[in-house]
């Protein structure tokens, strides 16, 4: 279970992730695209951060939707839309929860990347956040579907996560501008592999605390 207190808990994490990390991902991007994977995501962040205020009593729902809005509407990149209609496309699992069990938080990470998937049209294995998202959620919902608690099944995500961020790196891109590099995108962690990285384990860190 998670309650919309731990989501807020979550975005602000993830914000304060993101500034503290922002070289470490522009450096990232540097290397196989145009160096500003961390400037993005900082600019999305503080921005979400800003109007976190004023949506932070409504559900979940409205909460994930006003980031999807504020994400699209402020980063420039490929980034910007790709996590902003996976926070679009969460949310529509959460229209008026104030909590989520389980089952929904797979179904709502699930839409979340069902969405960035149709959005981005990467596969797996093409050096992008979806070689991070998809093997995580997959090891969420296994580990729910297994009946471990939410701390436990999203310490399984994180785990998954960490590994398959670390395997983007021998990746040969094929979306995005690191695609235009060819073989030469060889040997480097994706950027945004990596913020997708970010972004579980801040889940992680929240359901800890609580826990
Ligand atoms: P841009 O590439 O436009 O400069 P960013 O630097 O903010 O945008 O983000 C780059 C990251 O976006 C990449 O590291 C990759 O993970 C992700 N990405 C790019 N294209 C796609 C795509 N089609 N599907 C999924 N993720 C993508
Ligand atoms: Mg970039």
């Amino acid at each position: 279970m998670i309650t919309k207190h731990q989501i807020v808990q979550w975005l602000q994490d993830f914000a304060t992730q993101i500034e503290q990390n922002k070289d470490y991902l522009t450096e990232l991007d540097a290397a196989i695209g145009d160096a500003d994977h961390g400037i993005n995501m900082d600019r999305g962040f503080k921005k979400v951060m800003s109007q976190l205020p004023s949506v932070a009593d409504k559900d979940i729902g409205s909460i994930l939707k006003s980031v999807s809005m504020t994400l699209i509407s402020s980063v420039g990149g490929a980034s910007g839309p790709l996590y902003g209609t996976f926070f679009l496309r969460a949310s529509t699992v959460a229209v008026d929860k104030q909590q989520l069990t389980d089952e929904e938080i797979v179904s709502l990470l699930q839409s979340g990347l069902d969405g960035l998937l149709q959005r981005g049209k990467a596969q797996l294995g093409d050096k992008t956040m979806v070689d991070v998202l998809s093997p995580s959620v997959d090891a969420f919902a296994q580990a729910v579907g297994e009946g471990k608690d939410t701390l436990a099944a999203m310490q399984q995500a994180v785990v998954a996560a960490e590994q398959a961020m670390k395997d983007t790196i021998p990746m040969l891109a094929k979306k995005g501008r690191a695609s235009y590099l060819g073989e030469r995108s060889v040997g480097h962690q994706d950027p945004g592999a990596t913020s997708a990285y970010l972004m579980l384990k801040c889940l992680l860190a929240t359901l800890e605390k609580a826990g």
